[in-house]
């Protein structure tokens, strides 16, 4: 069913193609609807499932992964996934600078 008026804060909603960012890439141009109002973006589920198809084309499907924290001599480990590794371009000796974003997040940026 075709939704008209947002359910987040009553807005007129209207169809237009929106690019889709996933990972700083674009996926593509896809049909939405988008409020007037509040800027809240909705995908059919068709749309939704042709833009998981096209995420797991380019290779941006499921690079999150949970790890748990190893530890050598007087520091703490991390492992990075071969996907994630891949996907960033890094390897051993790649400087890397890590800093705390708030008490549950780290960065990690090259
Ligand atoms: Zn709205």
């Amino acid at each position: 069913m075709k939704r008209t008026t947002c359910e987040e804060c009553g807005g007129k909603i209207i169809n237009k193609k929106v690019d889709y960012m996933l990972l700083g890439q674009s996926l593509g141009k896809f049909d939405a609807q988008v409020c007037t109002t509040c800027g809240e973006v909705c995908y059919e589920e068709e749309v939704s499932k042709e833009m998981t198809r096209i995420a797991k084309e380019k290779g941006l499907w499921g690079l999150s992964a949970t790890t748990k924290v190893g530890q050598t001599g007087d520091s703490l480990d991390v492992r990075l996934s071969k996907r994630i590794v891949d996907f960033v371009g890094i390897k051993k000796g790649t400087e890397v600078t890590i800093q705390p974003v708030n008490k549950h997040k780290i960065e990690i940026t090259f």
